[in-house]
C-alpha cells in the first residue's frame, strides 16, 4: 500500500494514481498515471508482466478502478482489465468521488469474484489528499466553483474563511433529485436563508433581509443561499450552478458578517 502510494506521489497529472502488483509478498511491477501517456495506471503496471506471472496477484491501486463509461467503449475499463487478467485479489485506497465510478468499479470486482479490500484508514486520508487537484474534497476555503458527487446519504462539506482564518462553517448536499432538479442544501438549525430574487452574489447586499430561517434549503438551478449559523462571525453565500446525474455544480463566497 505504501509503495502504492509512492508511485502516485510521482503522477503530475490529476487524478493520481499509484498501482503495485505483487505475489507471495514479492513486487512483480509498479504503474502509475502518466507514466505512459494517457493510459490508466492499472494497465501500465500489468502490461509489464506475462499472463503468467498475472495469475493469482494481489493488485495495489489508490484509487478505484474505472468502469466502462458508455456502451462499446474502445479501451477496455479497468475493472474489467483486472478480471480478464485473472488476479486474485484488488486492494483499493479509495473510491472515485466522481459520482459516474463512485463505488461501480468496487462492486463489478465483487461481482466477478475477485476480493476486494481497502488500504486501512491512515494510509486512505494519505491517499486522498493527494489524490484531487483540489485537496480534501470535504474542505473548501474562501470563494470558488467546485463539482462535487451526492451520493447515498449526501456530501459533508467544511467552509473554512480562508487559508490561514480557520473559523468554519459546516454545509451538507444531499437528496440529490436529478428528475426534478433540485438538490438540498442543508446546516444547523435557523442557518440557511434563501436569497429570493437574487441572481448572483453581488445582489446581496445584507443577508439578514432575507426571512424565514430553516435548516434546510431545496435548491434549483441558479438560487443563491445564505448559510449563517448562530454564534458565527461570518457567513457564506451559495449558489447552484448546475445540476447532473450524480453530480453538482455549486459556487460560493465567504464574507464577515460586519
Ligand atoms: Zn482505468
Amino acid at each position: 500500500m505504501k509503495l502504492a502510494i509512492e508511485e502516485h506521489l510521482k503522477c503530475d497529472e490529476y487524478p493520481r494514481v499509484g498501482v503495485v502488483v505483487a505475489k507471495s509478498g514479492e513486487v512483480l511491477a509498479t504503474g502509475h498515471r502518466g507514466e505512459t501517456r494517457s493510459v490508466h495506471a492499472e494497465r501500465v503496471a500489468l502490461r509489464k508482466l506475462t499472463d503468467d506471472e498475472i495469475q493469482g496477484a494481489t493488485v495495489f491501486t489508490t484509487l478505484e478502478p474505472c468502469v466502462e463509461l458508455h456502451e462499446g467503449q474502445e479501451i477496455k475499463s479497468c475493472a474489467q482489465l483486472l478480471i480478464d487478467s485473472g488476479v486474485n485479489e484488488v486492494v483499493i485506497g479509495v473510491l472515485d468521488p466522481n459520482g459516474t465510478i463512485y463505488s461501480q468499479g468496487y462492486r463489478k470486482l465483487l461481482e466477478n469474484n475477485i476480493n476486494v479490500s481497502f488500504f486501512n484508514r491512515k494510509l486512505r486520508a494519505a491517499v486522498e489528499e493527494e489524490t484531487f487537484e483540489f485537496g480534501d474534497i470535504h474542505k473548501v476555503h474562501g470563494c470558488g466553483k467546485r463539482r462535487i458527487p451526492v451520493v447515498h446519504s449526501g456530501t459533508e462539506l467544511e467552509v473554512q474563511f480562508s487559508e490561514k482564518d480557520e473559523r468554519i462553517i459546516n454545509i451538507k448536499w444531499a437528496t440529490l433529485q436529478p428528475a426534478h432538479g433540485c438538490v438540498d442544501l442543508s446546516s444547523n438549525n435557523g442557518a440557511v436563508r434563501v436569497a429570493s430574487g437574487a441572481r448572483n452574489f453581488g445582489d446581496i447586499s445584507d443577508p439578514m433581509i432575507f426571512r424565514f430561517p430553516s435548516h434546510f434549503a431545496r435548491m434549483n438551478k441558479g438560487m443563491v443561499a445564505i448559510v449563517k449559523p448562530a454564534n458565527t462571525t461570518f457567513y457564506v453565500l451559495i449558489q447552484l450552478v448546475e445540476i447532473f446525474e450524480n453530480d453538482i455544480i455549486f459556487k460560493w463566497e465567504v464574507r464577515n458578517d460586519n
